[in-house]
């Protein structure tokens, strides 16, 4: 009897030391939970791109790119449930909701039959305000993967028709890909115009620059869809609204006693590798760096309670410092002298070839945009001037590819702009393997609450699930 009481006491000891334990647990989890939370998704940005850009704005600009010095580093691995080369969606999705998927997909498990709960989402429901900015359309993969969940990224629709169905608070981008219904699949579901819908579910749309920055009532729920967004920086006015700008208003809009989440992408400098144009891409990485740094100044004013993450998604176009010709010399300053996007540049080529100009006109036209000829390490040598030649012939003749030699000297893209940028990055010491993604794994830095335990990630969709915990919110999709 005697050793039974011992033993009865020996467990109610047990239980209340357990029991303080664990509450003792729960207090300092809630002291190392961050309030205001910063996802910043380079979208395409491996180390390539940062470097690149960093050593650049050093060289050109005596300044350096803030997100590059972050306290804690690693680097993630980023491949989807089928190989080792994603795209933005499968890689999206494992960075919203902790899970890897298939190729294309948004919000959604590898085989269709479930909806992944984004962190977005999850965090909603702890009543945090939530804030989507991407440099795209709001429907693009990475913004979408927060609020949506559908088979194939490109069911732009039925995924912008998700978009006030979330109820997030702030949606800042370049609007709509596909704001009325394309497919009788859409059809069949339709809900008319979606930012008609977006207003009848309570959204205010906004259009301009004047429109945000008079924008005042935190209560409100905002779509702000700038189409000038679509532009690539190097290209648009300079009086036009950045990524910057969508943050600090997110900031203003979202501050409130719960927090915050918000997710920015830097959503271009992924298209700009695709069709290797280093310098645009640069530009894109100094828009995106310049957005953080936004969101750094939060976090001095309140750095034990702010956590921000800055990662990529995937690399693009197998960028590198170092090509062959230069041996093991590099000269990014060359890149100074572009002025226009290759996509620009194309859209000029065309409308010169349009007009007749001659093949002389044209490529003088040309290399004066793309910066060759510009000083004494870009002077065009024969090999380079024949490969322009040639490249005129394939674009007077309008051939991207289709499977043909073309598709593997230009990609899909048009002939003349890519080659004089391609001699271009060739002479500033940038080299490329792809018009794709690649499989290498990616950087992730991040500061403030929780830090540590984020970057101690090695895998993207690792990053997520750290998430949760650190919030100590039950993985809804384990
Ligand atoms: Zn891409």
């Amino acid at each position: 009897m005697i050793k039974f009481l011992h033993f009865g006491v020996i467990i109610i000891i047990i239980t209340i030391f357990l029991g303080a334990c664990s509450s003792n647990n729960k207090i300092t989890e809630n002291k190392t939970k961050p309030k205001y939370i910063f996802y910043f998704i380079g979208d395409g940005m491996g180390m390539a791109q940062a470097q690149i850009a960093n050593e650049y704005v050093k060289n050109t600009l005596n300044d350096s790119l803030a997100f590059m010095y972050l306290p804690n580093q690693g680097n993630i691995t980023t491949h989807y449930n089928g190989g080792l080369i994603t795209c933005s969606a499968a890689s999206g999705t494992a960075l919203a909701s902790g899970e890897k998927t298939s190729f294309n997909t948004i919000g959604m498990n590898t085989n269709h039959t479930d909806s992944l709960t984004s962190l977005a989402e999850a965090f909603f429901q702890e009543k945090m305000k939530i804030g989507i900015v991407a440099s795209v359309t709001i429907d693009h993969a990475t913004p979408a993967v927060f609020y949506a969940n559908q088979k194939k990224r490109s069911q732009y629709y039925r995924i912008g028709k998700q978009l006030s169905l979330s109820g997030f608070h702030y949606f800042a981008g370049a609007g709509y890909e596909n704001p009325n219904p394309v497919s009788p699949e859409d059809s069949a579901a339709t809900v008319g115009n979606l930012y008609e819908w977006d207003k009848k579910s309570g959204y205010t749309i906004l259009r301009t620059k004047t429109e945000l920055e008079s924008l005042k009532d935190t209560a409100l729920k905002v779509h702000m869809a700038d189409s000038l967004m679509l532009k690539y920086c190097i290209d648009k006015p300079t009086d036009a609204l950045t990524l910057a700008d969508f943050v600090k208003k997110g900031i203003e809009h979202l501050d409130n006693p719960h927090g915050f989440f918000m997710m920015v992408e830097g959503s271009k400098i992924d298209h700009a590798c695709h069709e290797h144009d280093a310098k645009t891409a640069i530009n894109e990485v100094i828009e995106f760096n310049t957005a953080f740094k936004v969101a750094l100044d939060f976090y001095n004013q309140h750095p034990e309670e702010t956590l921000i993450i800055v990662l990529a998604d995937h690399e693009t176009g197998g960028m590198s410092l170092g090509f062959d010709k230069l041996g093991y010399n590099t000269n990014l300053s060359a890149l100074k002298h572009q002025s226009i996007s290759r996509e620009l540049l194309e859209e000029k080529i065309n409308n010169w070839i349009k007009n007749n100009s001659s093949e002389n006109s044209i490529l003088d036209s040309v290399q004066y945009f793309a910066g060759l000829n510009s000083d004494s390490t870009l002077i065009i040598d024969n090999t380079d001037k024949k490969r322009l030649h040639e490249a005129y012939i394939a674009s007077v003749a309008q051939k991207k590819g289709n499977g043909s030699t073309e598709a593997v000297n230009y990609g899909n893209y048009e002939p003349l702009s890519l080659t004089a940028i391609t001699i271009l990055c060739e002479k500033a010491g940038i080299g490329w393997t792809t018009f794709h993604h690649t499989g290498v794994a990616v950087p992730i830095r991040t500061i403030g609450v929780g830090s540590e335990l984020v970057a101690s990630a090695t895998d993207n969709a690792e990053v997520a699930r750290k998430l949760f915990t650190l919030m100590g919110i039950k993985n809804p999709n384990r």
